[in-house]
């Protein structure tokens, strides 16, 4: 039964950002206001993050590991109104079945935190230890008993780089949260609570990136957009400068990535994609966010609205700058 789990569980987590995405989107839903995201060997060695979010009972903590064991989804209410970020209950199942888990968790008016670890699935008793409220998860060796799936991690650099990744679309998307992440001990981003957002993609993205952002903000009854959009003079030669968020989720959607190629269409050269960070907020019953186990696809129930109101202000904007174009 193990194997079996620790084969589906491969499919989920694929890598060790995977695994700091997941970690760190439970410590949001657990309420915190500061994360420590602290790896090793490009996540291969280690990953561990660190909360002060509400904490999970001792009663909790077995079946927090259980496949489907989410606290987060009762009613099909609730499923329509999913705002939490996880809801499916498979990340701590998964990640516990290929790797050495250990878990430590106190609530903030508890006595005592408490203490399990798992090995590849195999649970270990819940103990009470000394600790601070908040929870910490560690994940170590990540897909050492499945030699063909460790063979498939990255360089430590490679590895890295998704883990960065994935730090920088929660750390933009959650603004409010004092963050960290260090890698061997060196620490790489110290962003404080509160910070906005264009500072934060300075720090994380350069300055070049963040310079001479122009904020634009479109509220319409079942669309409120907000972005950060950059000159078309520093369009890039990819996408990887357009960031979404979508109710403080990243996304990633085709009708959004036409509309800032149209909003852009003559101020940039050809085949040069425009920077923007777009924070989008929606009723939640206004999509589907569970088209995909990774969740970065959502399908819109009126994809024409996002694309036409996206456009719109965008290019309005564009269009009522003094733009030097040279295309
Ligand atoms: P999901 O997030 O989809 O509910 P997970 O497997 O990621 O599923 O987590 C299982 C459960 O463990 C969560 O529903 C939550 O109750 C608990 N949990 C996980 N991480 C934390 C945390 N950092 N703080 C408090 N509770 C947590
Ligand atoms: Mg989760």
């Amino acid at each position: 039964k193990n194997m079996i789990n620790m084969i589906a569980a491969g499919e989920v987590i694929e890598r060790p950002a995977n695994i700091v995405k997941e970690l760190m989107e439970n410590s949001i839903d657990a309420g915190a206001s500061r994360i420590a995201v602290s790896v090793e060997d490009g996540g291969k060695r280690l990953i561990q993050v660190t909360d002060d979010g509400g904490g999970i009972e001792p009663e909790d903590i077995e079946t927090a590991f259980e496949p489907h064991a989410t606290s987060k989804l009762r009613t099909m209410d609730e499923l329509l109104g999913i705002s939490s970020m996880g809801f499916r209950g498979e990340a701590l199942a998964s990640i516990s079945s290929v790797a050495r888990v250990k878990i430590k968790s106190r609530e903030r008016d508890s006595i005592s935190a408490y203490s399990m670890e798992i090995d590849c699935g195999d649970k270990g008793a819940v103990t009470p230890v000394s600790g601070d409220y908040g929870t910490t998860l560690e994940v170590r060796d990540l897909f050492y008993k499945l030699p063909a799936r460790r063979k498939f991690l990255k360089t430590v650099n490679t590895e890295m780089g998704h883990i960065s990744e994935q730090f920088t679309r929660i750390a933009l998307a959650n603004c409010g949260i004092e963050m960290k992440l260090s890698h061997n001990g060196r620490l790489l981003y110290h962003l404080l609570a509160g910070d906005d957002v264009v500072s934060r993609i300075s720090v994380l993205l350069t300055k070049d990136i963040a310079q001479g952002l122009v904020p634009v903000l479109s509220e319409e009854k079942d669309l409120t957009i907000a972005a950060y959009l950059g000159h078309p003079s520093i369009s890039r030669t990819t996408n990887k400068f357009q960031y979404t968020f979508l109710n403080g989720r990243y996304i990633r959607d085709r009708f959004i990535t036409h509309s800032l190629k149209e909003a852009y269409r003559g101020l940039t050269e050809p085949n040069r994609f425009p920077v923007a960070f777009i924070f989008l907020q929606m009723p939640y019953d206004m999509y589907d966010v569970n088209v995909h186990p990774t969740k970065i696809e959502v399908r819109f129930d009126n994809p024409n609205l996002v694309h036409s109101q996206l456009l719109g202000v965008i290019r309005e904007k564009l269009m009522s700058l003094d733009l030097d174009v040279e295309a």
